[in-house]
């Protein structure tokens, strides 16, 4: 019914009397205009301040979780913002590295890392390398064999939490294909292995992704306590994790208070180790929106009125993997109410392509119009496809006024580059 909540919107926003959204200093109808829609459009200023935040609370390293969105903007600015870069493919490192970002500044993880990724981090001299398995501590130790540097490890550990989140999104408890159990001693036989081969930097622990409630940490955290207890670690890293509010009515702790209840327990569990964190989420959901164009407006009577956008799951996967749920608004009027209850759908030959299931919208919709969604800068872009052979959104990175283009559409001709066709 009412107007969408404006704490969902970027930081940098603001709404000029009539109601016409600007983010950046950018009209954002201006910017759907300039550069079509679907567009993914970034508060750079709020990424920027968000990784600052990161680092103020987590000043033994904070590591951005480039997998939430990743290009090489994003790695030039998390790594200017003092951040380190955790990647978890050779894609990744690939990225990061041309981004100009050393490779000491980036933290390798993934649970089934290839020889040929191990050996791409291990040339290229990435910082740490969170260890996952046995089968990884064995690929590690063939490399250094045969003649590649030492590599700088730390084990991921299963501490067996269950987080308070989605049961996908859940990476900590004993039936997960995350990390060495602490539960059977197999960590303590890694670490101690690890010890030997390698440079062993300590203990790493994620338990899952869009938690709300600090006290999943403080539990994982106590959890970890007694593990490490009798071993002496240099660093602790619990992961990343923290949830953000994508609808109206939910709240998350901030980046600063996620940090200060980390480090209390970290104290409390007697922990002597710089304790690191790894946020994604967090840093960037929220400094984003992505602009649609209405394309049809269908009222079934007495059901509900499907309004279809020129995107859906190729920009945005989440509702159909986790049933998320998102605000919609239309930013040429930003505070207007919302009285009509609409499902907002994508453009795909799927019944589950949904933007939003239960929305609502101003009454005044019209085709044509620009929708907005906001929360969308985090696992959108990054988890994008070419479903029905769509191509892909730009993505702007907006500030004081100026919009800057940081990866363009795909074209069609896109479609074809890796198509070797018949001759
Ligand atoms: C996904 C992931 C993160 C980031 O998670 P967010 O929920 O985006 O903060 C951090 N560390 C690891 C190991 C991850 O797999």
């Amino acid at each position: 019914m009412t107007a969408l909540p404006r704490h969902l919107l970027p930081d940098n926003s603001f709404v000029a009397p009539g109601g016409r959204l600007a983010v950046g200093g950018c009209d954002v109808i201006d910017l759907a205009d300039e550069f079509g829609t679907p567009l993914f459009v970034y508060d750079e200023a709020m990424m920027r301040a968000r990784c600052r935040e990161a680092v103020a609370a987590f000043p033994d390293g904070a590591a951005y979780a480039t997998k939430a969105f990743m290009c090489i903007a994003m790695a030039r600015l998390a790594h200017e913002e003092g951040m380190t870069l955790d990647v978890a493919t050779g894609g990744e490192i690939y990225i990061a590295l041309a981004a100009g970002v050393p490779a000491d500044r980036l933290v390798f993880h993934g649970n089934n890392k290839s020889v040929a990724e191990l050996r791409m981090a291990l040339e290229a001299g990435v910082g740490r390398i969170v260890i996952d398995s046995f089968e990884e501590i064995e690929r590690l130790e063939q490399l250094v064999a045969g003649g590649l540097a030492r590599p700088t490890v730390m084990i991921r550990v299963n501490p067996g939490v269950e987080a308070h989140t989605h049961e996908f999104l859940q990476t900590g408890v004993h039936d997960s294909k995350f990390g060495i159990s602490i539960v059977d001693n197999s960590a303590i036989r890694a670490i101690a292995r690890a010890r030997d081969s390698f440079d062993f930097a300590g203990v790493h622990a994620h338990i899952g992704s869009q938690v709300f409630d600090v006290q999943s940490f403080e539990r994982a955290i106590g959890v970890l306590g007694e593990f490490v207890a009798p071993i002496e670690i240099e660093e602790l890293s619990i992961g990343g994790g923290l949830g953000v509010a994508y609808v109206e009515g939910e709240t998350a702790p901030t980046i600063t208070e996620w940090g200060v209840a980390v480090r209390r327990a970290v104290a409390a569990a007697g922990i002597e180790a710089n304790v690191t964190a790894e946020p994604g989420r967090a840093i960037v959901a929220q400094s984003a929106i992505t602009l649609y164009t209405v394309g049809i407006i269908k009222e079934i009577p007495g059901v509900r009125t499907y309004v279809s956008v020129d995107g859906g799951m190729s920009d945005n996967p989440r509702p159909i993997l986790y049933g998320s749920g998102y605000e919609a608004f239309l930013p040429r009027g930003t505070d207007d109410d919302r009285p009509m209850h609409i499902r907002v759908v994508g453009k795909h030959c799927e019944s589950g392509d949904v933007v939003i299931w239960d929305g609502t919208l101003s009454e005044d919709l019209v085709v044509g119009d620009i929708l907005a969604t906001p929360v969308t800068g985090a696992y959108g872009h990054s988890m994008g496809s070419n479903y029905n052979m769509v191509i892909r959104p730009p993505v702007v990175f907006v500030r004081d006024g100026v919009a800057k283009q940081v990866v363009r559409r795909e074209t069609y001709d896109d479609l074809l580059a890796r198509d070797f066709g018949v001759d």
